[in-house]
């Protein structure tokens, strides 16, 4: 038996504490807010502080990136933290991770850095306009951003980004040129200690207001060949443990690097239903040093996010190829809730399913399903 401590309570621990149980991999998840060790299932508090959760633990590893810089410090001492602080800086602070990329050789959108006013015009010759915008910390689901597009609102942007920089210590903008996009895709895989690495195919993802909201496996090798290099580039400048996402823009089959996710990614839970080794097992494997699963897809596969919701219709459940994953959660507007995994034997009867699930599911709360799975 080994016993996983996962910064960090959230849905991620809790699909880990799942995927871990037969493999006899017990998990515990630390909730950094509270310093509570939680069950990951029940979040019944099952003590209390860092050092009793880390003395309790083989090994230890994280759901997300926002983690302070106290806790990391405190874990990497102990030599049980994988993937490694590096890592989840280079997630967690858009200026590192830029960094990361470019020493890797790895393509991603044209960036300055904005630490004062004279920084924004700087950013503007040199990236040019539209610009998106960026806090170099703490952003996710397309928050603590703006867009530029013209000079008009030049200053009340400025306004807000100043605010923003003032209202947290090392706090900066990192100003990216817009990418013209066709679509977005994102390459989730592991690696071992070994150094051995197995990768799942792409998903193509839609976000819907920032927010990812659907996420189809797809069958596309000269995509895959270049995501899987970039991939390979990041994971070994890292020498990285565990499994990484990467989110791309696919600029008429160039892909760019968005950002990374040292992590297990809600673009990856497909992999539950549609892969023969699914993305939570594959990072307790990568972090406990056993062999990698396979991550060949078994079945043509979407994931849908419920947002916001706290019930489908039992058709959802009676539907076949629909697999409902709820997180536990309390409801709330817009919050991510659960997900349903949605499977066929092929991309036909894929599309098939999921307009048969749009049927049964309310427009308002799942505004991008029906068209999204029309063009499938
Ligand atoms: P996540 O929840 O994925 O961590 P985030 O808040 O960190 O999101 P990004 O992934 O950087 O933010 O951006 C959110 C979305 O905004 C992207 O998925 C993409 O649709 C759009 N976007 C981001 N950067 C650019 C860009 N440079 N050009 C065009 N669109 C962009
Ligand atoms: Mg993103």
């Amino acid at each position: 038996m080994k016993h996983v401590l996962v910064l960090g309570a959230g849905q991620l621990a809790r699909m880990m504490s799942l995927a871990g149980a037969p493999l006899n991999i017990k998990i515990s998840a630390f909730d950094v807010h509270s310093e509570n060790i939680v069950h990951p299932l029940t979040l019944e508090v099952l003590g209390q502080g860092l050092e009793q959760a880390i003395s309790q633990a083989d090994v230890i590893t994280a759901e997300f990136e926002h983690i302070p810089l106290d806790v990391l410090a405190v874990c990497e001492a102990s030599g049980k933290f994988l993937p490694s602080t590096d890592a989840i800086k280079a997630g967690g602070d858009r200026r590192i991770e830029k960094a990361l990329l470019d020493n890797a050789g790895v393509k991603n959108a044209k960036y300055a850095v904005i630490n004062e006013r004279n920084g924004l015009d700087a950013a503007i010759a040199s990236v040019g306009l539209p610009m998106v915008l960026k806090s170099a910390l703490g952003g996710y689901d397309g928050k603590g951003q703006w867009r530029l597009k013209t000079l008009d609102n030049l200053e009340q942007i400025w306004t807000e980004m100043a605010q923003c920089i003032a209202d947290s210590n090392n706090q900066a903008i990192v100003a990216e040129e817009f990418v013209p996009f066709q679509r977005e895709v994102s390459l989730v895989g592991a690696r071992n200690q070994h150094g051995d690495i197995a990768i799942y195919p792409l998903a193509e993802n839609v976000h819907t207001d920032g927010v990812l909201t659907l996420s189809t496996a797809i069958d596309e090798p000269e995509l895959q060949a270049q995501a899987t290099q970039m991939f390979t580039a990041v994971a070994e400048s890292l020498d990285y443990v565990g499994v990484l996402a990467l989110e791309f823009f696919d600029v008429n089959g160039q892909l760019l690097v968005n950002e990374i996710a040292p992590r297990v990614h809600n673009s990856g839970h497909w992999t539950q239903q549609g892969a023969d080794t699914c993305q939570f097992e594959n990072h307790l494997r990568a972090v406990c040093n056993m062999p990698l699963g396979s991550t060949d897809a078994v079945r043509a596969t979407s994931m849908v996010n419920i947002l916001g919701e706290d019930s489908v219709p039992d058709a959802v459940y009676a539907l076949a190829g629909c697999h409902v994953h709820w997180y536990g959660k309390e409801k709330r507007a817009g919050r991510k809730m659960g997900h349903i995994n949605v499977s066929a034997a092929n991309q036909r009867d894929l599309k098939a399913t999921l307009i048969q699930l749009a049927d049964l599911l309310d427009e308002s709360a799942y505004p991008a399903l029906r068209p999204a799975a029309k063009t499938l």
